[in-house]
């Protein structure tokens, strides 16, 4: 794992046993974070005893309508997440309806004129 914050590169390598059982959510209860070559498995809520964990294998730049199911299939991964089951049960229509939003959306964002917001003191 490597990422590069600004001047700084991080990188973790490693082999994980216990971790690497650890399943796919899009909607995870745990997080993980490096420290080297020691990595930690954080609950990300309060949890029943015996809840099976589950973390998203998915970087955020595919957490989105289009790229979580893309992403998931192509790893042969069928998600029972709430997104997942939603995202399956939708008509082409919908499907289409919910892309062009997402698409407005991220323009808007990126669009320093349309979004103008004052900041608030
Ligand atoms: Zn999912």
């Amino acid at each position: 794992m490597e990422a590069d914050f600004g001047t700084h590169l991080l990188r973790s390598e490693g082999l994980w046993i216990m971790t690497s059982y650890i399943n796919h959510s899009c909607v995870p209860n745990v997080n993980r974070s490096f420290i080297g070559d020691f990595q930690i498995v954080r609950a990300t809520r309060d949890m029943a005893e015996d809840t099976e964990l589950k973390w998203s294998y998915l970087a955020p730049m595919y957490c989105n309508f289009e790229g979580i199911g893309r992403e998931l299939a192509r790893w042969h991964i069928n998600c029972d997440c709430a997104i997942c089951t939603e995202n399956r049960s939708l008509s082409e229509p919908t499907k289409k309806q919910r892309i062009k939003f997402l698409s407005d959306l991220t323009a808007a964002i990126a669009d320093p004129k349309i979004v103008d917001c004052e900041r608030v003191e």
